[in-house]
C-alpha cells in the first residue's frame, strides 16, 4: 500500500501534464503560481497597517494562513500525495475559519450565543469535526469550503443592501467578477481538460491560484471596511487605492480618515 505521503498518491489530478518540465515536480506551473499566496500576505499586511494601529490580530493572522496555504498548496502539487491534498484543503478551512472568528458581525450571531468569546469556541468546535470528518470522508471537505464560500457571498449582498456607498459597491462588484473568473478557471481545468488540451492550454489552475490572491485582496479589503464601519464609525474609514485610483494595477485598502480609540 502507498504511503500518503508518496507522489501521485492523492485521489485528484489537475490537467497540466505531470513532471513534464521537472522530474521532482508533478505539476510545474501549478506549484510556482503558488508564489501569489506569499507575495499576498506582506501586501495585506503593509496596506492595511492604519487598521493594524487598532486591531493587529486578524490581519497578522490572515498573513501567516495566506502562508501556510501556499506552502501546503506548493506541496500538494509538486507531489500529488495525499498528504499534500488533505493539508491544502485543511489549511484553506482553517484560515476560513479563523476569518470567521474575528470578523463574523456580532449582529448575525444566532440567539443562543451571546458573546464573540463563545462564538469563537463554537467555530473552533465545528472547524475540528471537519478537520476529524476529512479523515473519514475527504470529499466532503470541498463541499464544507463551497458552503463557507457561498455563506460569505450571502453575508456581502446582506451588508451591501443597506449600503449607499458607491465606493463598496464598485469594489464588491470587483471582487464578484475576480471570484467569477477565478471559479471559472478553477471549474474548466477540472471539467474541460480535454478542451484546454486540444487548445494546448493546461494552466488555468495555476491562473485560479493567482486570481484567487486577488479575490481575497479585495475580499479583506471589505471585511476591513466594514469591521471598522461598525465597530468604530467615528474612525470614518474609506475605501483608497494605491498607487492611486487611475493605475493599471490599483490596490485597494481602507483609510483611517479619523483614528479612534477602539475599546
Ligand atoms: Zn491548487
Amino acid at each position: 500500500m502507498p504511503s500518503i505521503f508518496s507522489y501521485q498518491s492523492a485521489a485528484v489530478d489537475w490537467c497540466e501534464g505531470n513532471f513534464e518540465h521537472s522530474e521532482y515536480i508533478a505539476e510545474y506551473y501549478n506549484t510556482i503560481s503558488n508564489i501569489s499566496f506569499f507575495i499576498l500576505a506582506p501586501l495585506i499586511l503593509w496596506l492595511n497597517s492604519p487598521y493594524m494601529d487598532f486591531r493587529p490580530l486578524p490581519v497578522r493572522g490572515l498573513a501567516i494562513m495566506e502562508i501556510c496555504i501556499g506552502i501546503f498548496s506548493a506541496y500538494f502539487h509538486m507531489t500529488l500525495s495525499y498528504a499534500g491534498q488533505l493539508l491544502d484543503e485543511l489549511s484553506i478551512l482553517w484560515g476560513m475559519a479563523m476569518c470567521y472568528a474575528f470578523w463574523f458581525p456580532t449582529r448575525y450571531f444566532p440567539g443562543f450565543i451571546k458573546n464573540r468569546d463563545q462564538f469563537v469556541r463554537v467555530v473552533l468546535l465545528v472547524t475540528l469535526l471537519s478537520t476529524l470528518m476529512s479523515f473519514v470522508k475527504p470529499a466532503l471537505n470541498a463541499y464544507v469550503l463551497n458552503c463557507v464560500a457561498f455563506h460569505l457571498l450571502y453575508l456581502t449582498t446582506q451588508e451591501l443592501k443597506q449600503c449607499k456607498n458607491p465606493r463598496v459597491h464598485h469594489l464588491a462588484a470587483v471582487m464578484v467578477i475576480w471570484w467569477v473568473i477565478s471559479i471559472g478557471c478553477w471549474l474548466a481545468d477540472k471539467f474541460l481538460c480535454s478542451w484546454c488540451q486540444q487548445l494546448n492550454f493546461c494552466y488555468l489552475h495555476s491562473l485560479w491560484h493567482v486570481f484567487i490572491n486577488v479575490t481575497l485582496l479585495y475580499c479583506a479589503t471589505l471585511i476591513i471596511y466594514f469591521d471598522i464601519l461598525y465597530e468604530s464609525p467615528a474612525s470614518e474609514p474609506r475605501l483608497m487605492y494605491w498607487p492611486s485610483e487611475t493605475s493599471l494595477l490599483a490596490l485597494p485598502y481602507v483609510a483611517v480618515l479619523k483614528p479612534q480609540k477602539w475599546c
